[in-house]
């Protein structure tokens, strides 16, 4: 048999830094094909052409091919560019009716088949073109999960795929007649049982069940969404997989980076005082100072931080319950996201009351986010779970200790009382006694400083985790 040291790999994935962000996805997407490339994995990277693709940075029409999509063909267009800073290929599929317009708020699920009708017919180009072979297709959560069914059943090819699961709370569910469109029949969905047959799309269930691996991003999350109720359909479809495979095939859970040039408080030009290991005392204190002065809150307060969509995931319910409590503490707290209205107004309404103490903004703003990571002494994370999670380690990284919940990534990447403070899952009482302890050592100037040296000595880059991938995508192409 071959060995496949170093496999093409075509990344595929909704969303992809810079070109267009919406959360840790597009920041994995736009990181780990350039630490890829470093150890000689031809990785490249394919995306939905929107509208609101951001356009400084050059993209050319290379080409276009014709798919059947809802009995009707249509027209994609190819245009490449570069993730910046590297020579990582990307290729975005525009259509100017189905993609173009993807109307992201509402992730409408008709317009992701299409999406991954279109990859299939790219993979035919670029195998047409003789440039790019892949020997994997590396999808990313349910807006691409459909394509090992479709490569499987509407291309007929042998072609591997790894599905890449960063949140298994969105499945992409929609009507059975969104298949019709691909030319995918009831037939080629795998029916869960007898007296339970498939009814619904389950995007992300058709991906598990026909990729040819299955991987998330955390080791602890792994291990959660593998043991989850027995009665879920998520657990139903990875339990089908096993069925159809003959044996057990266990969830890998590979954690995720980050991008360390991006993130770095020596060289970021966003703060106001650049700083490092030996600096970060007085270079906090400077952006900290800025930080409060800018949005009025008093600068000698412990100061933590919420950076993250405003959605239930994220443990926004525990702060609402705790207010009181947290501004008793004398403490600044200053949340950044956006995501659920009804959330967001709570939020917005707990600002209006405790002006003093809280200040919270619903807009995605990448300064800001620079701006508090340098100058926050920490950041809480009170998330219900946590498949891997980027702001912790982005804070870490900029020396602000994180409060999180034990669960999935945070579990995995802080050492409780080292580099952060954990506290249970969940429990509103835990995190004010985790709070509690962060105050303490905030008083305790060094013991702060140590613990800020201790979170900005981990190792967060992509290299470690680029070197398991690539070892994944080697066992999926030539299994021993
Ligand atoms: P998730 O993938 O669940 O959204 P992660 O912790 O994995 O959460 O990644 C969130 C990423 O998005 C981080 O890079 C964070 O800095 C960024 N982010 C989230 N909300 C905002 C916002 N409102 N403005 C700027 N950056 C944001």
């Amino acid at each position: 048999m071959i060995k496949y040291e170093s496999p093409n790999v075509l990344i595929a994935g909704y969303e992809v830094v810079p070109f267009y962000k919406r959360g840790g996805l597009g920041d994995v997407l736009g990181a780990l094909p350039i630490a890829l490339s470093k150890i000689d994995v031809d990785a490249r990277v394919v995306m939905p052409y929107y509208g609101s693709i951001k356009k400084d940075f050059p993209q050319k029409e290379i080409g276009s091919f014709l798919i059947v999509f809802d009995k009707k063909q249509e027209e994609v267009i190819i245009l490449q560019g570069e993730i910046p800073d590297s020579k990582v290929p990307i290729y975005f599929l525009a259509n100017h009716k189905l993609i173009s317009i993807i109307n992201l708020s509402k992730k409408r699920i008709e317009e992701f088949v299409f999406f991954d009708v279109a990859i299939t017919g790219f993979i035919n180009w670029l195998e047409d073109q003789g440039k790019f072979i892949p020997d994997i297709v590396h999808c990313n959560d349910w807006h691409t999960a459909l394509v090992p069914l479709l490569l499987k059943r509407r291309m007929k090819s042998t072609i591997k795929t790894l599905l890449t699961i960063h949140n298994l709370e969105y499945q992409g569910q929609g009507s059975l007649s969104a298949l019709d469109q691909a030319e995918i029949e009831d037939k080629d969905l795998k029916i869960i049982t007898k007296q339970n047959p498939v009814t619904k799309l389950n995007a992300l269930g058709e991906g598990i069940v026909h990729a040819s691996k299955v991987s998330t991003v955390s080791p602890q999350y792994a291990k959660e969404i593998s043991q989850i109720n027995r009665r879920t359909k998520i657990y139903r479809y990875l339990h089908l997989r096993e069925k159809i495979l003959g044996r057990s095939d266990s969830l890998i859970g590979i954690l995720n980076g980050i991008d360390t040039q991006i993130w770095n408080p020596q060289r970021d030009n966003i703060i106001s005082h650049k700083y490092d290991i030996e600096t970060v005392e007085n270079g906090k204190n400077k952006n900290k100072e800025n930080l409060l002065k800018e949005i009025g809150l008093p600068i000698n307060r412990p100061t933590f931080t919420m950076i993250g969509r405003i959605v239930s995931q994220k443990g926004i319910d525990l702060i609402l319950e705790k207010a009181k409590e947290l501004v008793d503490l004398d403490i600044n707290l200053i949340i950044l996201g956006s995501g659920f209205k009804p959330l967001e107004k709570s939020v917005q309404s707990l600002a209006q009351k405790y002006k003093n103490n809280i200040r919270a903004s619903f807009i995605f703003k990448e300064e800001f986010a620079h701006k508090l990571y340098a100058g926050s002494d920490f950041v809480l994370m009170p998330s219900h779970y946590e498949p891997c999670g980027l702001v912790q380690m982005i804070s870490m990284r900029y020396g602000t200790i994180p409060v999180a919940s034990k669960t999935g990534g945070l579990k995995d990447t802080i050492e409780n009382n080292k580099t952060g403070f954990l506290f249970k899952n969940g429990s509103s009482a835990d995190m004010i006694e985790a709070i509690k302890k962060a105050i303490k050592i905030y008083q305790d100037r060094d013991k702060l400083n140590k613990m800020r040296r201790e979170a900005m000595r981990e190792d967060f880059s992509w290299d470690k985790s680029a070197i398991l991938y690539k070892k994944l995508y080697q066992s999926i192409v030539s299994p021993s």
